[in-house]
């Protein structure tokens, strides 16, 4: 692989004595769809939490276009990071919650723009623009001034995606976008989410329990399972020839009938 976007070294997260990943190694390409299912508490928010660095590793090693996250470099060492590096490197990172995680007190075109400002240091013309733009992409650009609560829960995650998608960062990652949806409303969000996908450029790791919508997205599929990456390829291959009986287990709970 060209030089990856994405980097787990024998990563490790334990919990007390819980230890929720066991040792994963992965490595995402730039521009890369990676689709990660796995049963419900398997690690996958844990092993995306992470990257976005709200949790951090117990050991190992991520890297996020060939920067370290968790460790920086002092004099040819590496050694944990401070709060001034996982800032820097934070901008690089994008996450979508199952719960929207929207500002409630502030309007749709304020959620956008207060990162860009705060974080990334754009006048306030500047962060207004790329909102507009991003809104107007997600189907949004006629909510500016409403707030969250007058929205339904498609629209507050489309907000959400592009209030991400403002920073413009390098790895965007979907945490089961629309696990907490209704089912109507659960298409006009991943069809905005696949309109992202092919685009190509950005590099994506999405949580998810629409396997067609995975087949369909991603580059490859990886299954977690009780805290190890225990199938990965492509999604054919882990959707239909993966011998594994705890996948097959799994998916059947998703098949239609
Ligand atoms: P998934 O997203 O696959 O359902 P999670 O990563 O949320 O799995 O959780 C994996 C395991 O880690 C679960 O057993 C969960 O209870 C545990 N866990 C996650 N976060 C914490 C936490 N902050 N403190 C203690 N245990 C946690
Ligand atoms: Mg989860």
């Amino acid at each position: 692989m060209i030089k990856p976007m994405v980097r787990y070294r024998d990563v490790r997260k334990s919990f007390g004595n819980v230890d929720v990943l066991k040792g994963i190694n992965l490595d995402i390409a730039p521009g890369e769809k990676v689709a990660l299912i796995g049963p419900s508490g398997s690690g996958k928010t844990t092993l995306i939490r992470m990257l976005m660095t709200l949790e951090k590793p117990t050991s190992g090693m991520i890297e996020v276009d060939g920067i370290p996250l968790w460790h920086m470099e002092v004099n040819g060492r590496l050694v944990p990071a401070n709060e001034k590096h996982l800032r820097k490197v934070r901008k690089n990172i994008g996450m979508v919650f199952q719960h929207f995680n929207l500002f409630p007190h502030m309007t749709v075109l304020k959620n956008c723009t207060t990162a860009p400002i705060h974080v990334l240091g754009l006048s306030k013309k500047e962060a207004e623009e790329r909102a507009v733009e991003m809104l107007e992409k997600v189907g949004l650009g006629d909510k500016l001034d409403i707030y969250p609560s007058q929205l339904s829960g498609g629209q507050k995650q489309r907000v959400a995606i592009a209030r991400a998608l403002v920073m413009r960062p390098k790895v965007m990652l979907f945490d089961e976008a629309t696990s907490a949806l209704d089912p109507e409303l659960v298409g006009e969000v991943l069809e905005v989410i696949r309109e992202i996908a092919n685009e190509g450029k950005m590099t994506m790791i999405l949580v998810t329990h629409e396997m067609d919508f995975a087949r369909d997205v991603a580059d490859r599929i990886i299954f977690l399972d009780n805290g190890r990456i225990a199938e990965e390829g492509p999604p054919e291959q882990v959707l239909e020839r993966s011998n594994s009986k705890r996948l097959k287990k799994f998916l059947s709970r998703f098949r239609a009938g």
